[in-house]
């Protein structure tokens, strides 16, 4: 059974991170590593939040075809590394990509069978106190990022699923039971299919 590719997208401040970081490992999730041309957050580390290359580097990868997806968001350039998801993929891993709407629905374009969650924020209020109190970025760019969100909200019905991250371990719940299911659809299943046809 070959892998999936799953991708979690929703505004800055739905908790992505937080969320994606609680997948469970012994699930067979392989988490994709993006590159990003913004500066690091003082928390952040190379190769383990972000692989943090010059624009230069960035435009480098993008012309030999390195990057599976890419983007801009707030002035920045993301994209994620391609090499790592097929090798994942090969592995019959849920390959978690955790990445903005356009990325998202190009990589849908090339694959139709990925999966698309969006993770919701209660409210927009509730996603502007948690931009706040995160503290990780000057009030212009909250404001750039919350008009941000909502245009990406508007793209919600684009995707397979919709999950409000009101508690965060509810919603880790929603998206390893999304998962469960994707895995146990017939489509992904052909050898299982074939053998029970004698094929
Ligand atoms: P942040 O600067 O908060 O880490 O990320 C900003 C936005 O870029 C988030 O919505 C995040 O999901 C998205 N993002 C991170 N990596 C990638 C990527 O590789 N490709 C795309 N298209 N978006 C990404």
């Amino acid at each position: 059974m070959k892998g999936m590719l799953v991708i979690i997208s929703g505004p800055s401040g739905s908790g992505k991170g937080t969320v994606v970081q609680k997948l469970d490992p012994e699930r067979n999730y392989a988490l994709s590593i993006s590159v990003t041309t913004r500066l690091p957050r003082e928390s952040e580390v190379e190769g383990r939040d972000y692989f943090f290359r010059t624009p230069e580097r960035f435009a480098r990868m993008r012309e030999e075809n390195e990057l599976l997806e890419h983007a801009v968001y707030c002035g920045h350039y993301y994209g994620t590394p391609r090499y790592y998801v097929e090798e994942q993929i090969e592995k019959g891993k849920a390959v978690v990509l955790e990445i903005e709407v356009n990325g998202a629905l190009q990589v849908r374009e090339k694959f139709q069978e990925t999966v698309l969650i969006f993770l919701m924020p209660p409210t927009l209020e509730e996603l502007s106190r948690r931009l706040i109190q995160r503290n990780t970025e000057e009030a212009g760019v909250i404001e750039d990022r919350l008009r941000r969100a909502r245009e990406e909200i508007k793209l919600v019905e684009k995707y397979d699923y919709l999950v409000i991250n009101d508690k965060v371990d509810d919603a880790v719940n929603c998206i390893n039971t999304i998962v469960e299911a994707e895995f146990l659809k017939p489509p992904r299943n052909r050898d299982a299919i074939l053998h029970f046809k004698g094929q």
